[in-house]
């Protein structure tokens, strides 16, 4: 059973783990699947049709839609053009039925309004690092969490429910498999039941096919 890395900026094979590599529009793909958005970071830089030419032009690796979101401390967009931009994303999400990575920074008091009007999609909020309170709020959406070594809240990671949750390695060069151990480690639990556990929330989303590709 692989490991899953739901996120991640390192373009490296590793057979143990299936990688959901964040693609920018213009850079050579990766052997990895891969999803593919505009950081709020690099918002004025790219448009959103050169995401759905990429999402087109490989539907099978391209597995899902992001990263996008919000960055309250740092876009060159305004609030309100970030939410136009993530609005963009969200309805190719429902045109080509991908899930939605999301990268949110200062945005927790506005996703819920915004995700309320696309109730068929699938989110992950990657690198989540929010309190307990946001779960609760979000509770009647699809959305997923994923852990990386720089969250901050071990009490959030200790109680999510197992059926959500994500591990990533985001930019770092740490080995998934550390990230799996670390957060085995806070939920007091073992590693290979939370490495089943998430290979199943994967499939949940994924569906059966995509682990036998990889
Ligand atoms: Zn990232």
């Amino acid at each position: 059973m692989h490991f899953i890395d739901i996120h991640t900026h390192i373009n490296q094979q590793n057979a143990d783990a299936i990688r959901i590599y964040n693609l920018i529009p213009g850079e050579n793909l990766p052997e990895s699947f891969f999803s593919v958005g505009i950081h709020p970071w690099h918002a004025n830089k790219y448009t959103i049709d050169q995401v759905e030419e990429i999402i087109k032009a490989h539907p099978d690796k391209c597995i899902a839609i992001g990263e996008c979101g919000f960055d309250l401390l740092r876009s060159p967009l305004s609030q309100f053009e970030q939410e136009e931009l993530l609005h963009a994303h969200f309805k190719l999400a429902q045109k080509y039925k991908k899930p939605v990575i999301l990268h949110l920074v200062r945005a927790s008091h506005i996703i819920g309004r915004i995700i309320k009007e696309y109730p068929d999609l699938t989110y992950i909020w990657h690198g989540f690092t929010g309190k307990i309170d946001i779960i609760h709020q979000l509770k009647d959406n699809d959305m997923y969490y994923s852990f990386g070594l720089s969250a901050k809240n071990e009490y959030v990671w200790e109680h999510i429910d197992e059926e959500r949750i994500f591990c990533e390695t985001d930019d770092r060069n740490d080995a998934i498999s550390t990230v799996y151990e670390k957060l085995a480690e806070i939920r007091n639990t073992d590693a290979d039941l939370l490495k089943k556990q998430i290979y199943l929330n994967f499939k949940n989303i994924f569906g059966d096919g995509l682990a036998r590709q990889d």
